[in-house]
């Protein structure tokens, strides 16, 4: 019995009854599982992004290659303290951006928001000392900051990096800007380098204090995000997007001019090194980047004409830090100095430039089971070749294939029935021309190859 005449007695039932009828067969006959969105600032890279993405690690991997980085991969997930000791407990990141949690075994624990301090770790646990140094290292992997999501701003991004363990030498801050500097423009980008030099700590600490009092003074024109970082860190007020303290920073002490002589020395040498290599920069005297463990040299890679707006547009940076392993524990004194790039600003900016992926030439159809079967190894040869084919093995009538071979404008479709698998043959159509071919199966993959470099 159905529901309806169930309930067709009373009128009120008989009513409402068709009105709940008509709701469900209105909407989706079973009841759907809805499908969970992605969390906000998290984001899928499709199949079709690919292509950019695989144009940045080719390159990077090349550029390590021919400067001798060896890759190093740190994990994802580290104890908390790795990052709170180092980038610093009134930075950004770790004020505010990481996703810190204590996990099932009661270890409290951070998803990574950079990888230099756990390249750090990774030194010092691995004994890396005791190798020749320096050690150059380069990774390339996802990161996590619970930064508000905005354009460009992910709470997950990818960065590559390039890290110099172990000497203090000028020349090494200037191999790593030409490499960062390189590896953009291999990539059809224009960079502009911005550099700075942050000198060391006391050198840092006297301009610091120098810098507090100067804006103390002007206390009143500052927003109340600025009056905090001005007593809590106020070398941020040097990034403040606030068109007051904009204002105010074209009249106040710059850190160059409290530089300690060796740092002045270092960034000297770092700027000659750059002229003579020809990698042009632009003397940033506000750029401090916002980490705690930087010293002397610090710079920024901006995209040549967006240099106006620090904003959200830097593609990396970097510095030496040449404390951060006795931060971390180290032994010994250890110098160094990095860079890290964003690979979803990078592919950005290279998405219009880079070529489509290249197009599939060679189409496999097939009539039937046995086809089917000859057909997968058939294309373990063309593998072997690496000739790619595409297939719908998915499809059985020959016209639903063709008609997909002639959308995706391959050059040739290889067409395999069951007369043609006893015979050991196969039908080389070629495409353009309409015509077709009987080949020897044996001989097929000789004559696509043929067929495709003439
Ligand atoms: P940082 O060390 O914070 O300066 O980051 C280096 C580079 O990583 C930046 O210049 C960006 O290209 C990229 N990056 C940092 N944070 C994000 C984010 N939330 N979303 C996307 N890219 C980011």
């Amino acid at each position: 019995m159905s529901p309806k005449k169930s309930t067709g007695k009373s009128a009120p039932e008989k009513s409402e009854a068709p009105k709940k009828a008509a709701k469900t067969s209105a909407k989706a006959p079973k009841k759907m599982a809805k499908t969970p969105d992605l969390l906000r600032g998290f984001r899928d890279i499709l199949p079709e992004e690919q292509v950019v993405w695989d144009a940045i690690r080719d390159q990077t991997r090349a550029m390590a290659k021919a400067y001798s980085f060896e890759r190093i991969d740190v994990p994802v997930l580290e104890k908390a303290e790795v990052f709170e000791r180092t980038v610093g407990a009134h930075t950004d990141i770790v004020e505010k951006e990481m996703y810190t949690f204590v996990d099932a075994s009661g270890d409290r624990v951070s998803l990574r928001p950079e990888a230099t301090a756990s390249i750090a770790r990774a030194y010092i646990g691995h004994g890396m000392l005791n190798r020749p140094q320096p050690v150059k290292l380069w990774y390339m992997g996802p990161m996590f900051r619970h930064d508000r999501p905005q354009a460009g701003r992910f709470r997950q991004f990818h960065q590559l990096g390039f890290e110099t363990i172990g000497v203090d030498d000028p020349i090494t801050d200037a191999q790593l800007i030409v490499i960062a500097h390189r590896l953009l423009r291999d990539l059809g980008i224009e960079a502009s380098v911005q550099i700075n030099s942050i000198g060391n700590n006391e050198a840092r600490q006297a301009y610091i204090t120098e810098l507090s009092a100067y804006f103390k003074r002007h206390r009143a024109k500052l927003g109340e995000d600025d009056k905090r970082r001005l007593t809590k860190n106020p070398l941020r007020l040097l990034d403040s997007k606030d068109p007051a303290v904009k204002e105010l920073l074209a009249e106040a002490p710059q850190i160059v001019d409290w530089l300690d002589d060796a740092s002045r020395q270092h960034f000297t040498k770092v700027l000659e090194i750059l002229d003579e290599v020809e990698v042009p920069y632009i003397l940033n005297p506000f750029l401090v980047r916002g980490l705690d463990y930087y010293n002397r040299t610090v710079f920024e890679f901006w995209p040549q004409g967006d240099e106006g707006e620090k904003s959200q547009n830097a593609l990396g940076g970097g510095g030496r830090y040449d404390h951060l392993i006795e931060l971390m524990g180290g032994r010994e004194a250890t110098p160094a100095v990095g860079f890290a790039l964003g690979v979803e600003r990078i592919a950005k900016l290279i998405k219009e430039k880079t070529p489509e992926k290249e197009p599939i030439q060679v189409f496999f159809a097939q009539l039937g089971d046995a086809a089917r079967r000859v057909g997968l190894r058939l294309f373990e040869e063309f593998r072997a070749a690496n000739i790619p084919v595409a297939e719908a093995f998915g499809k059985s009538a020959l016209k639903a294939q063709l008609d997909l071979a002639n959308k995706m404008q391959v050059k040739c479709t290889l067409i395999l029935g069951q007369k043609e698998v006893l015979d050991g043959t196969i039908i080389l159509r070629d495409m353009e021309s309409g015509s077709q071919e009987i080949v020897d199966m044996k001989k097929v993959v000789a004559i696509i190859r043929r067929k495709l470099t003439a």
